[in-house]
């Protein structure tokens, strides 16, 4: 199978246009510290993304419940300038393509 990066065209699950994991965690809205997500939103019609930061690399899957939440990790892109700086129950800090993001957690 060829290695998805974050620079990979996917389609949308909900309208078929295209989008970059890229793009979408750029967008992230806020971090799920439990579960180590992050949740975001495609751009083309803000259909909910999830999404595990690490660095070199991205998780793409979704939240279930089973007695508590858990998260199911379906697919991995390769992220080569993804930096994770930090991580903890206040947000999550990364650095992408030489600019930093400060994530809060849901309000
Ligand atoms: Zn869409």
């Amino acid at each position: 199978m060829k290695t998805m990066t974050i620079d990979t065209e996917r389609a949308c699950n909900t309208c078929g246009k295209t989008f970059t994991i890229r793009s979408i965690i750029a967008a992230t809205a806020w971090y799920w510290p439990a579960l180590d997500v992050a949740v975001s939103a495609t751009p083309c019609c803000q259909f909910r993304e999830e999404l595990r930061l690490n660095t070199g690399q991205v998780l793409r899957g979704y939240v279930y419940a089973a007695g508590t939440a858990h998260f199911a990790d379906m697919e991995t892109y390769a992220a080569p300038d993804l930096i994770v700086n930090h991580k903890d129950a206040t947000g999550l800090t990364f650095t992408l393509d030489g600019v930093t993001h400060t994530i809060q957690t849901k309000p």
